[in-house]
């Protein structure tokens, strides 16, 4: 007999979540705002409002756009003595506000973090997980419900935190996209996109441990351990990829920001470290 639980918000990862819970055999109660996206999940108990599919179980897990829409959501519903999981993205100081609201309202309070798209979410070695943080008792209370549609890993007691590292990897994946999107613009008119597809995923994966070099770095406080591309021989390179984009007839709006940052570090006098002296200059007095 798994335990029961209510989730509110069937968008595309809502229903992947819900997907994976009923598979699992939970007995699953279900609000949506807009009616009618319950009808395709079989065997969920679809409650007409918010406040209904709160009460019906001490679990609930909320899975909604944004912070506002679960404010719209959860707005008079009675959270006492529930076990409140948000997996709404939102940012670290979203989460804290979020933990004061459930406590206030006597709700006990973890946040979530999915590290998946919706169709990983329930399969097995698909590499989706989610990161949470607030509340360790809701944390064990529920582990084996959580581990359900992915592998989970708790990041400590500060409500904050899950979010922190989910959108820290986000950030690093919009770069990713980034250097992507410059790429394809490069290369449209004269290589064809899947064979050109093959040798960016190649060279992004040889290219990806460069983040330990980084940790080392900031670990040591030397910029410069085992540099191998200094920032001297990087910034010349700019020039080139400049250039480049410019022959292309490509606008270079996506890579100058990161120039930018690297030429003023080789001005501050640093040409023999790597990009790590950039995190520096990021940092906002
Ligand atoms: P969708 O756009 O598919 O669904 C959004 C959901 O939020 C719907 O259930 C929608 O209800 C509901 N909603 C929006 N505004 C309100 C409101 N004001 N009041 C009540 N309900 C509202 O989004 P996803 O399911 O893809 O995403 C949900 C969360 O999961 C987001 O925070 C997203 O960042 C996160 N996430 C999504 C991933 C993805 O790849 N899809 C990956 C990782 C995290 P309605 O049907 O009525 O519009």
């Amino acid at each position: 007999e798994k335990p029961p639980l209510s989730l509110l918000g069937l968008g595309a990862m809502g229903s992947a979540l819900a997907r994976a819970w009923l598979a699992a055999g939970h007995p699953l109660t279900v609000w949506n705002r807009t009616p009618g996206r319950a009808e395709a999940l079989e065997g969920a108990r679809v409650a007409t409002t918010a406040a209904e599919a709160v009460a019906a179980s001490d679990l609930v897990i909320v899975c909604l756009l944004d912070h506002s829409s679960v404010d719209d959501a959860l707005a008079g519903v009675d959270l006492s003595g529930k076990d409140l999981i948000d997996l709404t993205t939102g940012t670290p100081e979203e989460a804290r506000a979020r933990a004061r609201w459930a406590q206030e309202r006597g709700a006990r309070f973890l946040d979530g973090g999915v590290m998946a798209v919706p169709p990983m979410i329930g399969v097995p070695g698909s590499g989706a997980y989610v990161f949470y943080s607030g509340s360790p008792a809701v944390f064990e209370a529920h582990s084996g419900t959580l581990a359900t549609p992915a592998a989970t890993v708790y990041t400590g007691e500060d409500p904050g935190l899950a979010a922190l590292h989910d959108v820290a990897l986000l950030s690093a994946m919009t770069g990713m996209f980034a250097g992507v999107a410059h790429a394809f613009a490069l290369v449209r008119e004269e290589i064809p996109p899947k064979a050109f597809a093959d040798l960016v995923v190649g060279w992004l994966q040889a290219m990806v441990p460069y983040a330990y070099g980084v940790a080392e770095h900031l670990d040591s406080g030397d910029y410069t351990k085992g540099v191998t591309s200094n920032l001297a021989m990087m910034v010349r390179g700019n020039a080139t990829l400049l250039r480049t984009a410019e022959e292309q007839k490509v606008s270079p709006e996506l890579l100058t920001p990161f120039m930018t940052l690297m030429t003023r570090r080789l001005a501050d006098g640093h040409a023999d470290e790597g990009t790590t002296g950039v995190i520096d200059l990021l940092r906002v007095p």
